[in-house]
Order: C-alpha cells, then structure tokens, then sequence
C-alpha cells in the first residue's frame, strides 16, 4: 500500500559521477562540486521556498563513484561465489561498507556545514535484498526525520542478499523504493551527462539527447551503455526510473555538472535533461 509522508518531497541522487573522481584507482572526493551541490541546494530549501510551495521535504541519495566500485569489482560483491569463498567475500563486502560510508561522512558533513540538517542512514544496517532487489526497508525512519525537518541522505551500500549472500544495492534502486513507497512529488537524478542519449555521449560525438523516455522499448533501442559500473550504468537508472512512471511519478536525469542545474530542477524551473514519464 503506498504511504505518504505529510510533506511535499523531492528526492535527489547525486551521482557517484558528480561527487567523486570516479575514474581515480584511489577514492577521492570532488569537492568543488560538493560545494557547489551543497549551495544550490541551500538555496534552493530556503524558507522562502518552503512558504513558496515549493518544497517540504527533501531525501538524498548518493552514489559511490570512487570510493565503492573498485573495492565491488575487486571483490566481485553480487557475483555467484562458491562456499570456500565466503570469508574472502566478507572481507571485500566489508571494505566495500566501510568505502561508500566514509564518502557519505563527507557528503553529510558538506551538507551540515551549509547548514543543511543532513541525517545518515547506512541502508546495509536495515536494508535485505532478495536476487538484488530490495524486499525488506523499513521507511517509518525516513519519515519521522523528514516530518521532523531533516534530511535524510542514503547511499549505494553493499547488502545482504537471499539468493546470492551478499549483493551492492545501488542509490538509483534506493531512490525509486523510496519515490514509490513513500509517493515522492518529484525526482532529480544528477549525473554527468545531460540526461538519456541515443549511444553513449562520452565515447560518441553525434550522440543525440532523448528529451523523454516513456517506454523500455525506447531503452532498448538506446545503442550503446557501454560505462556499466558495477550497479549497471545509465540503463540501471532508466529501468529504474521507468518503474517508476509506470505507478505515474515522473522524474528526469539532468546534468549536475553544469552549475545552476540541481538548484534550478529543485526550484521546478526548466533544466535541459531527459524526463521519464509515461505516455
Ligand atoms: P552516476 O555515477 O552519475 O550515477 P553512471 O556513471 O553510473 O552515473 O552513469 C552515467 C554514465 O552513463 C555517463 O557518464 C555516460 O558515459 C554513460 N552512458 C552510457 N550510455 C549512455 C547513454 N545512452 N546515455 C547517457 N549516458 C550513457
């Protein structure tokens, strides 16, 4: 049965893409754009704002980037492992953990010092996946901290898994179990593009943006998503996204690289990006 919270909300992600150095072999966090992220948002959940109608609620969720994929994919965490391999696997499901959750101490901090009330929840301490998608999350915490004022910031996080023992729950799944269950207003994805193309723009000069996306057929057609990180890259999302219109809450992918354009989407202004809906 869906919920709602008693506010307006707006979910974010911030892409892993955004907030670290994501193809640096050490983890390491951009911090010029955390800033920048940081004060748009500021701005953007003013009082004025909030009496504006604009916005009540907002939830974070963040990606991994640097600090979660190498230790994931060095460690293979959601592959098949035979029993022999378990203990190994703990320890590369635990270094995965301890990664994303350092990255999020520093994404929580930025937010706190612009005067943001940022609350951390560590989705591997309550979250249980089944064959990698979530079927056990609590939501009664997130919505006592939002109708208390806060914001909540959730993170992709390893997590244990019935069929495979251990599983890495990305921030895009976080965020559509969220939109759904908890009937988000709106949904801004920030990645480092400016939204869904026909092939994959960094390795494609005439990649063409998709304005909107209504139907995994259009996916499908979608040629190459080449950059596939460990929770599935741009195609992850949109299914994601997709599952989400089908129930009728939109959203749209823009590009948080381009300053202005996560403040503008929380302010409900125009941005150039892809929307999902359903036609
Ligand atoms: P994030 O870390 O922001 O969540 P990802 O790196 O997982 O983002 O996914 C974004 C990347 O997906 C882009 O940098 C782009 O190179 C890649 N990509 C692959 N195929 C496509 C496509 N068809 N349209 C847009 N981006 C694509």
């Amino acid at each position: 049965m869906l919920t709602r919270v008693g506010v307006k909300m707006i979910i974010l992600k911030i892409g892993g893409s955004i907030i670290t150095e994501k193809d640096s072999k050490e983890p390491k966090v951009d911090y010029k754009n955390l800033n920048r992220i940081c004060n748009e948002i500021k701005e953007s959940f003013s009082t004025e704002n909030i009496n504006a109608d604009l916005m009540d609620g907002l939830v974070i969720v963040h990606g991994a980037g640097s600090f979660g994929h190498p230790p994931a994919s060095e460690y293979k965490i959601g592959q098949p492992f035979p029993n022999e391999e378990f203990p190994e696997k703990r320890i590369g499901f635990a270094k995965t953990q301890s990664a994303v959750k350092e990255l999020n101490t520093y994404v929580c901090n930025a937010l706190i010092e612009h005067g943001l009330p940022a609350v951390s929840m560590q989705v591997s301490s309550f979250v249980t996946t089944s064959d990698k998608r979530i079927y056990d999350f609590d939501l009664e915490f997130i919505k006592n901290y939002l109708n208390n004022g806060f914001i909540p910031v959730l993170y992709g996080d390893p997590v244990l898994d019935e069929k495979y023992k251990m599983a890495i729950l990305s921030g895009d799944q976080i965020l559509q179990y969220i939109a759904r269950f908890l009937v988000s207003d709106r949904v801004v994805l920030g990645t480092d593009v400016d939204g869904v193309y026909d092939k994959n723009p960094k390795t494609h000069d005439d990649a063409k943006l998709i304005e909107e996306v209504s139907s995994i057929e259009e996916i499908i057609q979608v040629e190459s998503t080449t950059n596939i990180d460990v929770t599935g890259g741009m195609v992850g999302k949109v299914n994601e996204l997709l599952s989400l219109a089908e129930i009728g809450v939109d959203s749209e992918i823009i590009n948080a690289n381009r300053p202005g354009a996560i403040g503008d989407a929380l302010q409900n202004k125009k941005v150039k990006g892809t929307k999902i809906t359903k036609k």
